[in-house]
């Protein structure tokens, strides 16, 4: 992408409205614009980042076996009248009548709905186990949506529903997603810790949440620091071993981490003092069984190897894919703007041109440009004609990873600037050693994606 072509509309001052970094790190760089309190247009460069995200999501629930789909985001009030969550849920829910005076509801989250299109379609054990998820917008009228897309009223979630035999087989279920989940927080450059949490309206006691540390989460938590030396890395693992899923879940989930709905003091002392933490995070995510809570009521039934009907035993597992924008700008910035991990940059290089005009320095500039589109990456070429240090700036609030900086007298020695955002380190290369790096670089990102 050219920047003289691209819609970029940055700020050059501070958001009032924003008290928290990620929100008005992502108006400044012209991620998002606010159209009704926590209601938000994705403008192209938040819109990039928000599909990227979505695509590793979508790449490791591929991997996991779960079946991807795509519910509505309007659903019937009947539905949710057979689970008796219509008149549990509450003003949350955001409720409209239609022409005919029907009610309906902006779906908070699916699992009537799944339920009812399981019941519809599926009648024998032996079409189990069976994972379904999609990634929709959803719907909460929060009481106070805040800290941009962080607590919105209208969000992007991954919801998944498995659908299994026993209780057993539920459980498998669950730590797969476990597993699952880990992996594609990590490809996002975050470390999401799994605790103990409550069930909330969804329902269930079984059930662990993802948080992010950060001091502007809203959830407080308590746990052992050892916990966040684990790290689940490029191992692989084979998700119909009952045995692998299993030992994940109790490496990642044997220390003490839990949100304060579910600490316990007593339990949380019997750690050594020195390992004992307090903090705030971040819930990017939840996993939960809940057995037959939806599938009884709703008749979500099949017939066992005995002949006999049984309901199903299900679980439900929920990514904030839009939230998570807020939650990795959180992790990842300095006081010059964000900085995004290689995993989920909405461009993987930028290309400085410090001398606009200049037919040598503008020719080789599109020559790196070209070149690094063809090996598969996605260049950001800021060929406006600015100010070199106005280039940086914008270059580093939007937050690429890497930079390539081209000018004359570099040129000269047939030498351009790789800068790592990270670290403000620079190396001088020729531009083809520049490109040889980059690709030794996002290597893994590529690789992860396989
Ligand atoms: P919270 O406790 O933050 O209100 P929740 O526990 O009600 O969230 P879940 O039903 O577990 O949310 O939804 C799955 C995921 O969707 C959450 O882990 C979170 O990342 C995301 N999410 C939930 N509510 C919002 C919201 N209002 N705005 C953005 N993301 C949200
Ligand atoms: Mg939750």
């Amino acid at each position: 992408m050219r920047l003289s072509r691209y819609f970029m509309p940055v700020l050059k001052e501070d958001p009032k409205e924003a008290q928290i970094v990620s929100h008005r790190l992502m108006l400044r760089a012209g991620m998002i614009k606010q159209q009704a309190a926590g209601i938000y247009s994705w403008l192209p460069m938040g819109y990039r980042v928000l599909r990227r995200i979505e695509q590793i999501v979508h790449e490791e629930q591929a991997r996991a076996g779960h079946i991807a789909m795509l519910m509505p985001t309007l659903q019937s009030a009947d539905l949710w009248r057979e689970s008796g969550r219509y008149d549990d849920y509450g003003e949350e829910m955001l409720r409209i009548k239609d022409r005919h005076k029907r009610d309906l509801l902006y779906g908070p989250t699916n699992e009537e709905m799944i339920t009812d299109i399981f019941r519809a379609h599926v009648n024998s054990y032996k079409d189990l186990p069976l994972t379904l998820y999609h990634v929709q917008w959803k719907f909460r009228d929060e009481i106070r949506p805040r800290f941009g897309v962080m607590r919105g009223r209208e969000f992007l979630m991954k919801d998944g529903y498995n659908f299994d035999l026993t209780r057993e087989d539920a459980l498998h279920a669950y730590n797969r997603h476990l597993v699952s989940y880990l992996r594609t927080y990590e490809r996002m450059g975050l470390q999401a810790i799994p605790m103990r949490a409550d069930g909330g309206p969804i329902g269930g006691d079984y059930t662990h949440e993802f948080l992010v540390l950060a001091e502007t989460g809203e959830s407080e938590v308590f746990y052992d620091s050892e916990i966040t030396d684990l790290k689940f890395g490029s191992r692989d693992i084979d998700y119909d071993s009952v045995e692998q899923c299993q030992a994940v879940l109790e490496e990642f989930t044997s220390r003490y981490a839990r949100t304060d709905e579910t600490h316990d003091e007593a339990l949380f002392n019997q750690i050594p003092a020195e390992r004992r933490r307090v903090a705030r995070g971040i819930e990017v995510g939840q996993i939960f069984y809940f057995g037959t809570k939806y599938s009884e009521p709703m008749g979500a039934t099949v017939v066992g190897p005995d002949g006999q009907r049984v309901p199903v035993h299900m679980g439900s597992h929920g990514i904030g894919v839009s939230r998570l924008l807020g939650a990795i700008i959180e992790a990842s910035h300095d006081d010059k703007g964000i900085i995004w991990p290689e995993g989920v940059t909405p461009f993987h290089v930028g290309i400085v041109n410090l001398k606009q005009g200049d037919a040598s320095t503008d020719s080789a500039c599109e020559a790196l440009y070209k070149e690094l589109k063809s090996q598969g990456f996605d260049p950001l070429y800021d060929d406006r004609d600015e100010r070199a240090g106005a280039k940086f700036a914008t270059m580093d609030l939007i937050g690429l990873p890497w930079r390539i900086t081209v000018g004359p007298r570099g040129l000269a020695a047939n030498k351009v600037e790789l800068t790592s955002r990270r670290n403000g380190q620079s190396v001088e290369l020729s531009p083809q050693e520049a490109v040889a790096r980059l690709k030794e670089i996002y290597q893994p990102v590529f690789d992860a994606a396989k």
